[in-house]
């Protein structure tokens, strides 16, 4: 099953707050199985939302869009998702008494515009929202199911864990993806490629990816296989064969960082460290430092820049 996430909001585009929305949403994906195939972005306008539904439902089976749900002017979604899927919004009395209850409840007076929120394109289903008061929206574009869920990130969410993930799940039948990644330092990129060159022309699944930054390079496995337990099993031996060729550049195939190896190294030795460092400012020390347990291995560092 292939799948397109899609941002809808012109702050996104602006860089004035990041995707997080389509990054979590893909890792979640992935623990069941879905390939997102896409990411998609667009701003706050109605004409080219229209066109980013269309184009997603068009090459995927299923389309998660987030943003743009709320009752202001400039959330436009709702009715840009109803003109993709060729439906007419129909306001629904139950979602509409509900928004009304929720303001009585809260004690304040409900501005007219949130019942814009009560419509859903005929045909479509709602989801029901517990934390915010925007419904999420589900409908059928061609042979895409799309689903409409709010910005803000605990409301979307809480729709994707009560809804989304149950439904493509089933429909999705048994299937996990994993990942593990061996990071390393130490070592060129080009070289740790080039000697593990034939066991990735070899291996389609587990797949791999070098990604080189910070100061060391991450080769990441990423495996598919019929449950999650089943895909990281696929990744074992691999893993282990990179790990038997590259050596002792490979500092951790865990969830750890450069520092926490290094802590765990010293203090399973008995052995304390202290730096001198000039060009880099005392980031070494800040980066020994954060270690739970720091005093017990470090000494200290002494930096000096100009002489
Ligand atoms: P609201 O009812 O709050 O207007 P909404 O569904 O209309 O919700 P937006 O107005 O698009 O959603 O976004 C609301 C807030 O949610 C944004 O200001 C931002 O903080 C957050 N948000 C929106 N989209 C994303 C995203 N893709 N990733 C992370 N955060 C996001
Ligand atoms: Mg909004």
């Amino acid at each position: 099953m292939r799948a397109e996430v899609l941002g809808v909001g012109t702050e996104l585009l602006l860089g004035q707050i990041a995707n997080t929305n389509a990054q979590w949403i893909s890792e979640r994906l992935a623990e069941i199985g879905v390939d997102v195939v896409r990411h998609q972005v667009v701003g706050d306008n109605a004409e080219r939302i229209v066109d980013a539904f269309r184009v997603a439902a068009s090459r995927a089976d299923v389309v998660i869009a987030t943003g743009g749900l709320g009752p202001t002017q400039d959330d436009i979604t709702r009715p840009a998702l109803a003109a993709a899927a060729g439906l007419e919004l129909v306001r629904r009395p139950e979602i509409e008494d509900a928004l009304r209850e929720r303001f009585a409840q809260m004690g304040r007076e409900m501005p007219e515009s949130n019942l814009l929120q009560a419509d859903v394109p005929d045909g479509g289903r709602s989801i029901t929202p517990h934390r915010g008061s925007a419904p999420g929206l589900i409908v059928q574009i061609g042979g895409a199911q799309v689903y409409a869920l709010p910005g803000v990130p605990a409301e979307m969410r809480e729709m994707m864990e009560s809804t989304v993930m149950p439904e493509l799940a089933a429909l999705a039948g048994p299937s996990g993806i994993a990942s593990r990644i061996v990071r390393c330092v130490g070592m060129a990129e080009s070289k740790i490629a080039e000697l593990l060159d034939d066991l990735f022309t070899r291996s389609t699944n587990p797949t791999v990816a070098y990604l080189a930054g910070g100061g060391e390079v991450k080769i990441r496995l990423t495996a598919k296989a019929v449950s999650l337990g089943g895909a990281q099993e696929l990744i074992g031996p691999l893993a282990e064969e990179v790990v038997a060729r590259l050596g002792d550049v490979v500092f951790t195939t865990g969830d750890e960082e450069l520092e926490q190896v290094v802590a765990r190294e010293l203090k399973a030795r008995g052995l304390t460290i202290a730096c001198a460092e000039s060009l880099t400012g005392g980031g070494l020390a800040a980066r020994l430092s954060t270690a739970p347990g720091s005093s017990t291995f470090f000494r200290g560092s002494a930096v000096c820049y100009t002489a």
